[in-house]
């Protein structure tokens, strides 16, 4: 309520902030809770929550009225097409050389992620996050987060028979006919609901195309994991539809936060002030970079250092597709969950999922979402005149991830007699270089803040989310932004409570 006071205010649901408001709440601390998407628990008037990713409406994007799909095209031609401006739940936000697409919603990007919950290889770790000592990472804090998101893979003897994964044996074959190492990737969606999706006892939900838009079952999101253990806990509430714009300190003590109430198509219906003794930042890499970054350069948080909004990396994320021989279909069924990947970061920086795409008819298609080390960093700063935050991506800088992931279709491509397909993301073009899923950075651990994420020059003021790790996980990023928010409040509370 406006003018109250809270212990501890969280900036966000997505995976830092439900672990933040976990843990917080297990140790005797109230929580509130603030999220500008929407609830995401009440069907529509056709009695489902989320739409489908072959139907979007106006519960598909967030404030937009056109469709901005990760894939523009097909055969050729465009599919985007028009939806009523809504607070839907998938953000194509335009930062310059790159969209970037988030989750909006209680839940964050658990709503409308892929749920492929990938553990970084240990050699790899230093890499990822050089000043976490690795041992307690993989003894307790990537354990921890496994358990806690409910991580499963498919079943390796289901898998060879599932007509909805013929796309990723397809992707085996060709992977190991090449020489590639192929690996089961795990997923939080539950696995024993698609084996009965499969047989029909059940509504059906990855084998119906559910994805980007939401998942009405299978998947575990944030809303049936941290965020329901959360809930039950008594201590914690949540706040959809309310925007943070400001946190500076308190004339008694303590952070003043400044909060938007939004309606359905945007507008701001409130503002609200709360006092809070303790602040984490939780609205994503871009969403706390951004605030951050604005608050600094306005004055509202003057002692925030030089390292805010530095250190942003796209995860080298990179789409492409490849045209397979009339005896190599990939199925006309496919299941919207990925269970598979090829392996070659070792040799030539590249993990790639073996991706669906769940077009409803046989596409002789093999499509993939490429993970690579791409080196390029980007910053974001503040723009006096118009208020926002720019980001100096360019995106030209996709090249090196382009050439890493081109050292495993390349291959396959020579390999199989086959082809690029030119014809999923505009005309003649073969890759996806325009868009990133894993925003990581920002407000990078050790740098921005100290090596917990507590923020230097703000004592009470914290980072907990994708923003804390420097622009690439090796691997899709939320077990690794969900195990080192594990470590990082055990510390917290430990120390600082
Ligand atoms: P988020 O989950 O982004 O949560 C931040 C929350 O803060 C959001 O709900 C946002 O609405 C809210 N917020 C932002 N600003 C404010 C504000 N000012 N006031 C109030 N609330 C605010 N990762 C994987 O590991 N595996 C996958 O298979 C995978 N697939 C993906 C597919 C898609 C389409 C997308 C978009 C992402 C995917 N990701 C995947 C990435 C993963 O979802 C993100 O890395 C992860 O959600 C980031 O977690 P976070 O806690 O940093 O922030």
């Amino acid at each position: 309520e406006p003018g109250a006071r809270v212990p501890a205010l969280v900036i966000g649901t997505g995976y830092g902030g439900s672990v933040a408001a976990l843990r917080l709440a297990q140790a005797g601390v109230d929580v509130h809770m603030v999220e500008m998407g929407m609830a995401w628990d009440t069907p529509g008037s056709d009695g489902k929550i989320f739409a489908n990713t072959t139907s979007p409406d106006y519960r598909s994007y967030w404030l937009r009225t056109r469709t901005k799909q990760p894939l523009s095209n097909f055969l050729g031609f465009p599919i985007d097409r028009d939806v009523p401006r809504y607070t839907g739940i998938l953000d194509a936000e335009e930062m310059g050389g790159i969209i970037v697409y988030q989750g909006r919603g209680v839940g964050g990007g658990s709503l409308v992620n892929g749920g492929m919950a990938v553990t970084p290889k240990r050699e790899n770790f230093a890499a990822v996050l050089p000043s976490v000592d690795a041992g307690p990472m993989y003894s307790v804090y990537y354990p921890r987060a496994n358990a806690g998101l409910g991580v499963g893979t498919v079943d390796p003897t289901w898998f060879e028979t599932a007509d909805c994964y013929q796309y990723a044996r397809v992707g085996r074959k060709h992977a190991e006919r090449s020489g590639f190492p192929f690996v089961f990737v795990p997923d939080v969606y539950d696995w024993d609901y698609m084996e009965q999706e499969a047989a029909g006892t059940v509504p059906k939900s990855a084998l119906a195309g559910e994805i980007l838009y939401g998942n009405n079952y299978g998947k575990k999101s944030l809303q049936k994991t941290y965020l329901a253990r959360a809930k039950a806990t008594g201590r914690v509430s949540v706040s959809p539809l309310h925007k943070v714009t400001s946190v500076a300190p308190a004339a008694g003590g303590g952070y003043t936060v400044v909060i938007d109430q939004l309606n359905t198509t945007g507008g701001t219906t409130a503002t609200k002030t709360v006092t809070a003794d303790r602040v984490f930042f939780a609205a994503g890499s871009v969403g706390t970079s951004k605030l951050l970054v604005r608050l600094k350069a306005t004055g509202a948080l003057p002692g925030l250092n030089s390292e805010v909004g530095k250190g942003w990396g796209d995860n080298g994320n990179v789409m492409c597709g490849r045209a397979n021989h009339l005896w190599d279909p990939t199925g006309a069924l496919q299941s919207s969950i990925p269970c598979s990947g090829i392996d070659n970061w070792a040799a030539g920086g590249a993990f790639a999922e073996v991706a669906p795409l769940p077009t409803g008819i046989e596409t002789y298609a093999s499509f993939y979402l490429s993970i690579t080390k791409n080196p390029h960093r980007a910053q974001f700063s503040y723009n006096a005149g118009t208020g926002g935050v720019d980001l100096n991506w360019q995106t030209a800088w996709k090249q090196p991830s382009i050439d890493m992931a081109k050292t495993i279709f390349d291959k396959i491509n020579a390999k199989e007699g086959t082809i690029y397909r030119t014809d999923l993301f505009g005309t003649y073009k073969i890759w996806g270089d325009h868009l990133t899923y894993h925003p990581l950075g920002g407000a990078v651990l050790n740098k921005a803040t100290d090596n917990y994420g507590r923020l230097h020059g703000h004592p009470g003021l914290y980072v907990i989310d994708g923003a804390l790790i420097p622009g690439n996980t090796s691997v899709n990023p939320f077990v690794t932004i969900t195990a080192l928010a594990e470590r990082n409040i055990e510390a917290i509370v430990a120390a600082d409570l």
